[in-house]
């Protein structure tokens, strides 16, 4: 099996570099600095067919795998991180559960328009009380006649104050354990119950749009159950094993620019008469970074290409985000400790790249639920000893 982008995948990947130079440049430090949602970014990705390249063209998309995924994630996160965040809450993690569980009728009311870029979508799991314990969740969603009435909270919600559509999932059936009680609901913005309670500031990801939202008594009708009731965990983690490699993509985007930077400055900022690239002290640095890169590159596209044959990919995907998340902000930090002083002023993109590059050691799954998941999958994989 070849792991190198193929022909295609990488004129592919051409077409959606230079359309994020072109539309995401200009836009990226005024996204940092003002902290804007870039609403008519996601809006031109999506005419221009980039939002939900993964999806069959009768769901709206390019047909193209998640292979094309990662690489948007690269390619957009590289020049702008919070573009990034808000691409994906949008285009895979709303999306992907629609696209795999829902109907066709779902589809075309709360897929089309998000994948054309007309609509914004968020996924809603965690909970102030659940976390990396997605199972334990306590929205609740009572049956009421045709109906379902949703009341709790969620928190850190990307895209959840901006969002047309949210992807909800809730308690249908306490009784019984995670596994067999959760359902999964798309719930308009303007339903009446559901309010934002608060944005939340972030150490990075400025622009993104992240908010606790509150449920009372928020009335969806049963044709917004989508996969079924009470298969909600199964929806959960298929769409977190799809979300991964493109997570792990986007914080490689954020570590290649960062590397690309730090090759650059090495090469013309002189000390001691000479370019700082010349001492080993620095130019091992770029070495370093040139090896998290390409193992990150390495693993993304393993992972990505077993979902693309249908095979599962929970360690792969596991394994690929840890890696390359980890890596992502080590190659930032080397980054900055290469430009010196200057790279810790905002005067240059570095602090933002490391700052960003924090992020998703946390987000989609901490690194240590992810080292807990690989775990598993090992042991299962080795079995008991008899
Ligand atoms: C900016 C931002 C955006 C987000 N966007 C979304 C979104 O769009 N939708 C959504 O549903 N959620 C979203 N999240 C939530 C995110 O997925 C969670 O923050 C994350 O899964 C961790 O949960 P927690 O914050 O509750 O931490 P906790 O689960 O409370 O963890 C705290 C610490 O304990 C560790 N820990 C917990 N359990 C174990 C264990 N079993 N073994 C070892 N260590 C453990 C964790 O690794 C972590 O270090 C977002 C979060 C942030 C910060």
């Amino acid at each position: 099996m070849s792991l190198a982008l193929t022909g295609p995948e990488l004129s592919f990947q051409r077409r959606v570099r230079a359309f994020a130079e072109k539309h995401l440049k200009p836009l990226a430090a005024k996204i940092e600095a003002e902290e804007y949602f870039p609403s008519d970014f996601l809006r031109t990705l999506g005419r221009n067919k980039f939002l939900g390249a993964p999806f069959s063209r009768s769901d709206g998309g390019l047909g193209l795998g998640w292979v094309s995924e990662t690489i948007v994630a690269e390619e957009v996160s590289a020049i702008s991180a919070a573009a990034e965040m808000a691409r994906l809450a949008s285009a895979a993690l709303y999306s992907a559960p629609l696209a795999c569980f829902g109907n066709s009728v779902q589809k075309r009311r709360f897929l089309h328009s998000v994948l054309s870029g007309e609509k914004v979508g968020a996924l809603a799991l965690t909970e102030p009380e659940a976390g990396s314990d997605a199972g334990s969740i306590k929205t609740r969603a009572r049956r009421d006649a045709r109906d379902f009435v949703l009341n709790g909270e969620k928190r850190f919600i990307t895209n959840g104050g901006v969002a047309d559509y949210l992807f909800v999932f809730a308690v249908t059936d306490p009784g019984k354990p995670a596994r067999s009680a959760l359902s999964a609901f798309v719930i308009p913005r303007n339903s009446k119950g559901l309010e934002v309670v608060r944005a939340y500031g972030l150490l990075g990801m400025r622009g993104a749009n992240v908010v606790h939202l509150r449920l009372r008594n928020v009335r969806v009708p049963r044709e917004n159950l989508v996969g079924g009731l009470n298969r909600g965990f199964s929806i959960i983690l298929d769409e977190l094993d799809r979300e991964r490699p493109a997570v792990a993509a986007g914080m490689m985007g954020i570590a290649r620019s960062s590397f690309e930077e730090a090759v650059r400055y090495s090469s013309t900022r002189k000390q001691f008469g000479r370019p700082i690239r010349d001492f080993e002290g620095v130019s091992f640095k770029i070495a370093d970074m040139a090896v998290k890169l390409a193992a990150s590159q390495l693993l993304i596209l393993h992972a990505a290409r077993a979902l693309d044959r249908g095979e599962p990919a929970r360690k792969e995907g596991a394994v690929a985000k840890l890696y390359s998340t980890e890596a992502a902000f080590e190659v930032a930090n080397e980054s900055l400790q290469v430009h010196g002083g200057i790279g810790y002023t905002k005067g240059l993109p570095i602090e933002r790249y490391f700052r960003d590059a924090r992020f998703m050691m946390i987000g989609g799954g901490t690194s240590e639920i992810m080292r807990y998941i690989i775990q598993r999958e090992v042991y299962k994989e080795v079995g008991r000893p008899s």
